[in-house]
């Protein structure tokens, strides 16, 4: 049942005869109570749970297979479902950073060596796909190559899973979504835009308190731009001319830099939205000033903002992580033009949870890495 709507659910109810409030109780235990199975749906007669098995009818709740903690106190999810895949999801408490963008590292706030809850919001980093297809260079998810689509049921599952291991929900608390994990949503778009409602209207998360990254899929972006409910936009750009950005990303060869910018340009925001752009800044390939004057000019006049990130090392990955002092000069110049820009703090980096680090670890941390 996790990824049916309203209507489907009604429909359900209708087929097997019962009446349509019923629907109503299936969406609640579901996506507010979190149930795991249908046992556990208390408000169902005692036959209406026996007929709903008998119809094979399950929750479909996702398994959290392992759970590894960080001293920042960030949590990093390896969520199973039910053929045995499995993905990654992040629970960061105060977010990531990258609002703040303060620079501070991981770890250093009072509120994270408590282990008592004293965040005051918190932000779920969330998987589409099985692996992912994009193939970005610095990127360890890309080494496994794309195992399958997620369905909206598990896109949401990871959301529902995190949540009730948490002991949270929104709205009553201040939470996060972000679909930055594992995978490219916009190669997802349907399951993905289909989780989106599911998570507004039924899990309770204000659309506006997400936000989707894609690596530039130009023909969704302009799709996204016509949803009626959607997250706000990020735009993973990661180089400041074609060379370089095919590069490191070689989808850039399909939608290069032009066509990109054009769909960002035309991307019709909200009041008081912008668009932000996530650069990843490898040492010696796309940090030096030369290139943050780049991406100001292709960012001229545009409602954008930049978060930058140094490179997360990980085994496998030819690119090295480049200093502080370079970071922060890529990120005055961006200010000089004008351009708000923010430097991420990296999270969870002790247990591979930051960004581009997704990967099952646990599962190849043995093998060697080709
Ligand atoms: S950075 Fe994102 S889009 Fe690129 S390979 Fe990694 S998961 Fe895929």
């Amino acid at each position: 049942m996790l990824g049916l709507n309203r209507p489907e659910l009604s429909q359900l109810m209708e087929e097997m005869g019962e009446a349509p409030f019923r629907a109503q109780q299936l969406l609640d235990a579901v996506y507010r109570q979190k149930v795991e199975s249908v046992d556990q749906i208390s408000t169902l007669s005692q036959e209406l749970r026996a007929k709903l098995a008998e119809k094979n009818v399950s929750v479909g709740f996702p398994r959290i297979d392992k759970r590894f903690v960080s001293q920042d106190g960030t949590v990093r999810y390896l969520i199973e479902f039910s053929d045995g895949q499995s993905v990654e999801t992040v629970w960061m408490p105060e977010g990531d950073g990258g609002e703040s963008g303060d620079g501070t590292e991981a770890g250093e706030s009072s509120a994270m060596r408590s282990t008592a809850r004293q965040w005051d919001r918190a932000t779920i980093c969330i998987s589409s796909q099985v692996g992912c297809a994009v193939d970005c260079q610095f990127c360890l998810t890309a080494l496994l190559g794309v195992k399958r689509n997620l369905t909206a049921g598990e896109i949401v599952g990871q959301v529902c899973a995190v949540l009730k291991d948490q002991k949270v929900s929104p709205p009553q608390d201040r939470i996060n979504l972000v679909f930055m994990g594992m995978g490219e949503p916009f190669l997802n778009y349907d399951n993905f835009i289909k989780a989106v409602r599911l998570l507004v209207e039924e899990v309770g998360v204000a659309e506006s308190r997400m936000t989707v990254s894609t690596a530039g899929i130009v023909p969704r972006i302009h799709d996204f731009g016509q949803e009626p409910v959607r997250p706000k936009l990020a735009i993973s750009l990661n180089a400041s001319n074609d060379r370089q950005r095919t590069e490191l990303m070689p989808l850039n060869r399909k939608w290069n830099l032009e066509k990109l910018m054009a769909a960002a340009r035309e991307f019709p925001l909200r009041n008081r939205e912008r668009i932000t752009f996530e650069y990843v800044l490898l040492h010696g390939v796309n940090d030096s000033s030369d290139n943050a004057r780049e991406v100001a000019e292709l960012l001229r006049g545009m409602r954008a903002k930049v978060n930058l990130i140094a490179l997360n090392p990980g085994p496998g990955i030819r690119f090295s992580t480049p200093e502080e002092e370079r970071v922060a000069a890529f990120q005055q110049t961006l200010i000089k033009a004008g351009i708000p820009a923010f430097v991420r703090r990296p999270r969870g980096r002790d247990i591979y949870a930051a960004c581009g680090q997704l990967k099952r670890t646990v599962e190849i941390a043995s093998a060697p890495v080709s």
